[in-house]
């Protein structure tokens, strides 16, 4: 049977409950066990696809087409296990399902109620979908004490009881923080935060302190005593100085060995911490530097595009290299400052995107990478946005543009009505915003001697995407005559999945997100690639 570990936040939000969440499922994997990885988002939206970037940061995509919290992101790179739809839920997807369920008459006459139909939801969808995991650690959004959390810690709280003490764990993480006026550590936060749980009948048996400074054995005394937990259960984790640290902290700490002693529980083999520590070397030891220019709506907002950063500085660890990530504001690229503002860069990425503003910026950003041979990597909106560039400066087509922000354009791209996954057709509706795009992983065709078949090294790939619009190819013949490739393509021919320049060194548009698939211990061909390319253009 499955133990359940659960991991909540005190004090203030973005004290890392995803990377300590990842850092554990890897130190339990690496001990011999499965480990699954689940969050649960008490906010009121179905899932963050609609949710703009500023509130929420990326909405990260999984494989199987569901768009969700980018903690997600973190589970994979730090598992290499791939999250699936039933590993986030909200309360937006609780509701909905419960609502549906009502109005079919499926409740037979009763009053529904938080407590039990809403609590029994949460309970279901913890133990769903799961195959022999010997841990599933599930990480509750928010903050304890928010309102929109209470049904959920309500649910674990019911949960434990019912499957066993000695098969559930909680880990409570909260703030210590340093004083620097007094010099002193405090520990009053972590008690508030702590009792606040106890209220709602929840007592933690780990808690992880986020602090500035190491912790004293005086305070930690005291946050045992006063939360009621064994000295050995008060873990510290200092900010890091490179998240791939993180494991490496927390296996030094004894985190995954009180977590094993909790459920009496040994290790099946020892832990391994060389990747990490070899990533860690590399991370602060760079053998080169390159600057990669990301322009983009969003550039200045630190999640906004999580796995695309990360996946960069994966491609910058496969080739002993520092990337410095140069963030553009698409509205303030004008023409004339283009020279100016790329002077030092080496790589050029637009990232995925919506909607017109900015758009102009970016299409002249791309044509300072076509003319100037600089290595350019379009992602999504990227290679959309580069198709248009082509057709407007190369094929002299003035008005092509995408039918998303030009409804009178020559639609270059346009909107995707239908497409095929395997053998099924799918089909896209405009009216309704949410859960109408073509998600989730896909299969592509690669061309033989494109150059992303020799990235690759195969002549097939899956990758995943989250877009409503595509390249229209009716334009085909005209791109390929000026010596644009549709190096990858959808099984049926029908959709054009990358596209590549024949008179460049390194110019690819692919319309699905590869960052998605980066992993540190697993870097993705696509970024070590266009980073190498990056490292030839700084010479
Ligand atoms: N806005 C574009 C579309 O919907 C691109 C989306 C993206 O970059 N993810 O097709």
């Amino acid at each position: 049977m499955a133990r359940y570990i659960f991991v909540t936040g005190g004090v203030v939000s973005s004290l890392g409950k995803g990377l300590s969440s990842a850092s554990l499922a890897y130190l339990l994997q690496s001990q011999g066990f499965k480990v699954r990885l689940r969050k649960l988002d008490p906010y009121l939206n179905v899932d963050p696809g609609t949710m703009s970037p500023f509130q929420h940061g990326e909405v990260f995509v999984t494989d199987d087409g569901a768009e969700t919290d980018l903690d997600l992101g973190h589970y994979e790179r730090f598992t290499g296990v791939s999250a699936k739809q039933s590993d986030n839920i909200t309360t937006g997807k609780i509701y909905s399902d419960i609502i549906k369920k009502e109005r079919k008459g499926l409740y037979l006459g009763k009053t529904v109620q938080v407590i039990p139909h809403v609590t029994d939801r949460i309970k279901e969808f913890i133990k769903n979908d799961l195959s022999k995991e010997d841990f599933v650690i599930c990480e509750i959004g928010g903050t304890v004490g928010d309102i929109e959390s209470l049904p959920f810690l309500e649910a674990i709280r019911q949960f434990s009881i019912e499957i066993g003490k000695k098969n559930s764990l909680f880990i409570h993480l909260t703030l210590v923080p340093y004083m620097k006026a007094s010099d002193e550590i405090k520990t009053k936060p972590t008690q508030h935060s702590v009792k606040e749980l106890r209220t709602i009948g929840i007592q933690p048996d780990i808690i992880i302190c986020r602090c500035e400074k190491n912790i004293p054995l005086d305070q930690r005394k005291k946050i045992s005593l006063f939360c009621n937990v064994d000295i050995e259960n008060v873990i510290e984790t200092i900010d890091v100085n490179t998240i791939y640290e993180a494991p490496i902290s927390f296996h030094k700490e004894k985190l995954d060995h009180q977590v094993l002693r909790h459920f009496k529980i040994k290790p099946k083999r020892k832990v391994n911490l060389n990747p990490w520590k070899e990533i860690t070397k590399k991370v602060f030891n760079p053998k080169k530097n390159v600057n990669i220019a990301i322009i983009g709506k969003y550039v200045n907002l630190k999640d906004a595009y999580k796995s695309l950063d990360e996946a960069l500085v994966h491609g910058g660890i496969y080739n002993n290299t520092k990337v410095n990530l140069v963030r553009i504001e698409s509205d303030h690229l004008k023409k004339n400052k283009i020279k100016n503002l790329f002077k030092n860069i080496h790589g050029i990425l637009i990232p995925g995107g919506f909607g017109k503003r900015g758009t102009e910026g970016k299409i002249e950003a791309i044509k300072y990478a076509r003319t100037n041979k600089i290595p350019f990597l379009g992602i999504c909106y990227g290679m959309q946005l580069s198709m248009i560039e082509f057709a407007r400066n190369v094929l002299k087509i003035k008005k092509a543009s995408s039918t998303e922000f030009d409804k009178n354009c020559i639609p270059v791209v346009g909107l995707l009505n239908e497409w095929k996954r395997g053998n099924v057709l799918m089909k896209g509706t405009a009216t309704n915003i949410g859960g109408t795009m073509r998600l989730g992983s896909y299969k592509a065709n690669l061309k033989i001697n494109s150059l992303v078949k020799s990235i690759y090294k195969s002549n097939s790939i899956n990758e995943r995407h989250r877009h409503r619009y595509e390249v229209n190819l009716q334009y085909r013949n005209e791109f390929e005559k000026k010596g644009l490739i549709f190096s990858g393509m959808s099984p049926d021919n029908e959709l054009p999945e990358i596209i590549e320049l024949k008179n460049h060194p390194w110019f690819i548009g692919v319309q699905f997100h590869p960052e998605f698939k980066s992993r540190p211990l697993n870097p993705h061909p696509l970024f070590s690639s266009f980073i190498k390319a990056a490292i030839k253009n700084e010479k």
